[in-house]
């Protein structure tokens, strides 16, 4: 870490615990809301109802409509649904997909959101928004996507399925791993980085051995908050755009891809990030970071390979390719002889 740093607190508010989805009405209250659309996806759309009920005259919709991606199609549809009820705020119950239809409501109507996370996605804690038009995603910052308010409630968390849980988690702890070595990192960043990873690290093998364990659904929503905030500080390196780019060009699944690349990509990038490996070892409680972020995965039975996931060794050239084709922030610099070796012990599975 640098002895200069820049530090831009963004305004939100955590209301957490169990049971604490109960404290939504006062929280509704609180920004002025009066006439509520409640969203989900379909899946999650008894849960909607529940928020609903306990809003009782302040919910006015339920739009149950969320997709993976937020599709322009889906905001055209929820904002007419806004504008016939004449909403003055939303509630976003779910997970990333549901969150990023409240955060393009925020952006093209001013709509207030609400924040109610049901995973570990994280994207609550950030001020960037996606919509997808046309099979393309495009995506911004914007601070009035922020919600005003989130509420953490580990209850809502118990019925994510435990595979989701892992991957889920560690894409959450890659968020972390990177803000500790992020160009715009400071003392703040870094201490949420510790202890999400702390808490995720504890929380995950609890959750993966038993789902209803509630001590480790608290820590895990904890460790997410706390991760998805240090994605919404600063700005991700080499990991980040890794699994972007195998996202993009392979169509793999985007929780397990974090979960085979970041043991890999932390060989690679913590001898050039020393405090970084020394908060990782404090928090893994381990003597090598990268072998133990690795031991974690495994230990989880998350993903353990890119072959694994599908990815055949003759498209690794081209991921290469298109990672080297944009700059982007990383501790270490990237070359070509090296990347490739990174995606090949990836794509075997091999950690040194
Ligand atoms: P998701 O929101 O797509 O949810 C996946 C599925 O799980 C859905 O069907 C959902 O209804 C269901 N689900 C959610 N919570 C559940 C629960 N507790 N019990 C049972 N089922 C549940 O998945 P996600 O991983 O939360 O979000 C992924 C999306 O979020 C991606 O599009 C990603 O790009 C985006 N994202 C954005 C940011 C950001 O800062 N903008 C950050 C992280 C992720």
């Amino acid at each position: 870490m640098t002895e200069s740093f820049v530090y831009e607190a963004l305004p939100m508010r955590v209301v957490f615990g169990p049971g604490s989805m109960a404290r939504l009405p006062g929280e509704a209250e609180r920004i002025g809301a009066r006439r509520i659309l409640v969203l989900s996806t379909p899946q999650q759309r008894d849960l909607a109802r529940r928020v609903a009920t306990l809003l009782g005259e302040r919910a006015v919709g339920v739009f149950a409509e969320a997709r993976m991606h937020v599709p322009v199609e889906t905001v055209a549809a929820a904002e007419a649904v806004a504008a016939d009820l004449a909403a003055d705020g939303c509630v976003a119950a779910g997970g990333g997909s549901t969150i990023g239809l409240g955060k393009a409501l925020a952006l093209r109507r001013g709509l207030p959101v609400l924040a109610l996370p049901t995973t570990y996605a994280g994207s609550e804690m950030t001020p960037i928004w996606g919509l997808t038009e046309n099979a393309r995603k495009r995506t911004g910052r914007d601070s009035a996507v922020l919600p005003r308010s989130v509420v953490y409630d580990p209850d809502l968390t118990m019925t994510l399925p435990a595979a989701v849980s892992v991957t889920s988690g560690l894409n959450a702890l890659a968020h972390a791993v990177e803000a500790l070595y992020a160009p715009d990192g400071s003392p703040v960043v870094a201490a949420m980085a510790e202890q999400g990873v702390r808490d995720l690290a504890t929380a995950l093998p609890l959750i993966a051995g038993d789902p209803g364990d509630r001590a480790g659904r608290a820590a895990a929503l904890r460790g997410a908050w706390l991760c998805g905030a240090c994605l919404g500080a600063t700005t991700m390196g080499l990991h980040h755009k890794l699994c972007h780019v195998l996202g993009g060009m392979l169509d793999l699944p985007h929780a397990e891809t974090h979960a085979v690349m970041l043991p890999h990509v932390a060989a690679y990038n913590l001898p050039a990030a020393p405090a970084a490996a020394a908060a990782l070892r404090r928090a893994l409680d381990t003597d090598d970071a990268a072998a133990g972020l690795a031991a974690l995965a495994a230990g989880l039975g998350a993903p353990g390979s890119l072959s694994e996931l599908g990815v055949a060794e003759g498209d690794l050239a081209r991921v290469a390719g298109e990672v080297l084709a944009d700059p982007y922030a990383n501790p270490r610099p990237v070359n070509r002889p090296e990347l490739t070796a990174l995606l090949h012990a990836a794509w075997t599975g091999e950690t040194s």
